[in-house]
């Protein structure tokens, strides 16, 4: 069964993560994750989160096209947007990755499969680690054939593997877990290196952008004010709770309390949010 997607501008199509936890009702299917159809082929960008949803999107892909897909583009290790890889070894694509996700796959990888195995039984099946074969470390350009798409690799924000793509021909920056827009940011990576690529992102001259959780397509760069604002909450109230010598396990009561309601999930993450940027902001 072809997987829904929307095209959000011309030859780029996204399939509409749910707001969810990875289950076997939604197969994992809660990242946003789509393709972009170029006159010699197709790059995807990100095969989802399961070898389920990866064939889904492949159908989605042939339903519309039958170009060689070419890339497969691994946006950062969180397994809700890669674990569909290897529905596509088929295509025999290039398989891009950030230089750091093949370090990330090895420490990880075995853990996030039995945890989906766990998570959705029987509806893992057929889901492997698939390790990048193209290695990014600053920008590289892909030429899809009229169309390029450079890719970057950035430093430690949301995890320290996070890459970007940006289409020149319709102007769409797709920030994969760089942008979250009503799911609460998970920070996997370094809070303050978050709020610095957030700067430099926000300069580029893009129309629009793809989050990795939320609607399929927002406004460049006012999206991302809010997903700045917590951030900067974190950031604030973390460094004056460990002023004002509040441990670790009861800071997250302190930091950043305006933004509960503003974001789906916070309960799950918050917390870990906060314990992740304490031990970053403690030793500054
Ligand atoms: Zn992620």
């Amino acid at each position: 069964m072809a997987l829904p997607v929307i095209e959000i501008a011309s030859g780029i199509f996204v399939h509409n993560g749910v707001q969810e936890e990875a289950s076997a009702a939604n197969q994992d299917a809660i990242a946003n994750i789509g393709f972009i159809i170029g006159a010699d082929g197709v790059a995807v960008i990100d095969p989802g989160g399961s070898f389920a949803e990866g064939r889904a999107l492949r159908a989605a892909i042939r339903t519309r096209t039958d170009r060689r897909i070419r890339y497969v583009i691994l946006t950062h290790v969180h397994p809700d947007h890669i674990f569909g890889a290897a529905a596509f070894r088929e295509d025999h694509p290039d398989f891009v990755g950030h230089a750091k996700l093949p370090g990330a796959l090895a420490q990880r990888g075995d853990y996030y499969l039995r945890r989906l195995q766990g998570a959705l039984g029987d509806g893992a099946s057929g889901t492997e680690v698939v390790s990048p074969t193209v290695l990014v470390a600053g920008r590289l350009e892909l030429d899809l054939g009229g169309r390029r798409l450079t890719v970057r690799a950035h430093g430690p924000a949301h995890t320290d593997n996070d890459l970007t793509i940006f289409d020149e021909n319709t102007r769409t920056l797709w920030l994969a877990d760089l942008l979250f827009v009503e799911r609460i940011p998970v920070i996997d990576g370094s809070l303050g290196g978050w709020l610095k690529q957030l700067d430099e992102l926000t300069a580029i001259p893009a129309d629009r952008a793809v989050p990795g959780h939320g609607p399929v397509s927002v406004l460049w760069p006012a999206a991302a004010e809010p997903e700045r604002r917590y951030l900067a909450a974190v950031a604030h109230d973390t460094r004056a709770a460990i002023k004002a010598g509040i441990g670790i396990a009861n800071a997250y009561r302190e930091v950043a309390n305006s933004e509960r309601g503003h974001w789906l999930l916070f309960d799950e993450y918050h917390p870990r949010n906060v314990t992740a940027s304490y031990k970053e902001l403690e030793w500054e």
